[in-house]
């Protein structure tokens, strides 16, 4: 017993490891590849090599991910096992540290979160102005949440081909407005291909969210871009739901020209998540612009003497609609223009 453990060790087992079981160390180089589809249970991961493959994770990084009903989502960078399992699916052993990504609360009662996207660069927010409307809360309670993410968005208004003179009218007042809050707006015609160009130039190498109510033409940009996806207009939302429970899922397409879409049916799950009282206004970048100019220093903009937010109101300055929206999300309000309209 003593000379055995005279023995040195080193050489022992750098002999023994490549058969041992800690052998997947070896496995360099490691497969490396990103998340296109998730449904909790697997994952579909396009390789680096161009090949999909259908994975698990291995269970450790699942009890990592406990806050989080799921510790790897659609967009995540993930590292592969070199070995298949015995049903010959991928095994995910970890991911790269995200850039950013959204999350809706999960269905269940636990206060766990739901982890929708990850890595996202921009989203692109369809917006109409009628078939379906769009409302403006709508809009802003989206900018406030993507904010929060730090996800820089792009207004697209689709259908522009709909408008006629007058609303064409309203649709520039509607542009002139989020432009100069800072929102870039983009007016297109998904189905008459019209000003899309420019995205498909823009999503080249990049990782990018569309969003929109349910039949703001999302499928149908989405196959504009790039027609080989082919995604069935105008049935996107209820093929989704008909799973087996109303939980939604994203989907990220790799577009022939370059760069990748995550869609992210039912808009509702991209929520606002427990937003801290005091950060709501940093989350309006109108608001922000205003830090330290109130007279008090923790000034909720509500009913505050020498508020320079409720000044900047009065004066036109910060849009009335925008503030709305602010004291709805003060309120913890329900987002009752979804629930009326039962859009996704
Ligand atoms: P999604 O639910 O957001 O994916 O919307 P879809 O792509 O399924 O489109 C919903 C409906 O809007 C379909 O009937 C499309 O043909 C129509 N649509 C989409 N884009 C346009 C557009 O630019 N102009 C017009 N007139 N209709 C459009
Ligand atoms: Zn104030």
């Amino acid at each position: 017993m003593y000379m055995r453990e005279q023995i040195p060790s080193f050489p022992f087992t750098i002999f023994t490891f490549p058969f041992g079981p800690m052998s997947y160390l070896y496995t360099m180089p490691q497969l490396k590849g990103k998340v296109l589809k998730s449904t909790g249970k697997w994952y579909q991961v396009l390789l680096d090599n161009g090949e999909q493959l259908d994975c698990r994770i291995r269970g450790r990084l699942r009890l990592e991910g406990l806050k989080t009903t799921n510790p790897i989502a659609v967009g995540d960078v993930v590292l592969l096992s070199d070995k298949r399992d015995e049903e010959g699916k991928g095994v995910i052993e970890d991911y790269e540290t995200r850039i950013n990504y959204i999350v809706r609360k999960s269905t269940n009662l636990s206060k766990q979160l739901h982890i929708l996207a990850a890595n996202i660069d921009q989203a692109y927010l369809l917006v109409t102005l009628k078939h379906p409307e769009t409302h403006m809360v709508f809009i802003d309670r989206f900018l406030v949440a993507a904010e929060s993410f730090r996800i820089p968005t792009t207004l697209l208004f689709n259908k522009v081909d709909l408008l006629n003179e007058d609303e064409r009218f309203d649709l520039e007042a509607v542009m002139d407005m989020y432009r100069t809050i800072g929102y870039r707006c983009e007016p297109i015609s998904a189905s008459n291909q019209q000003n899309i160009d420019f995205l498909r130039e823009e999503i080249k190498g990049h990782q990018v969210m569309i969003a929109g109510h349910s039949g703001t033409g999302k499928s149908t940009l989405v196959n504009a871009l790039d027609p080989n996806l082919n995604l069935r207009v105008g049935e996107i939302s209820s093929a989704h739901h008909q799973g087996q429970h109303t939980t939604t899922f994203a989907e990220m397409h790799p577009l022939q020209s370059g760069g990748f879409i995550i869609d992210t049916p039912g808009i509702r799950a991209f929520g606002i998540v427990d937003l801290e009282k005091e950060v709501i206004s940093h989350y309006f970048p109108e608001m922000r612009a205003l830090i330290g100019q109130c007279r008090f220093h923790n000034c909720q903009h509500l009913n505050e003497p020498s508020c320079a937010v409720k000044a900047a109101v009065e004066s036109g300055e910060i849009y009335e609609s925008r503030y709305w929206t602010y004291l709805q999300l003060m309120n913890g309000d329900e987002d009752d223009v979804h629930r009326r309209n039962k859009h996704t």
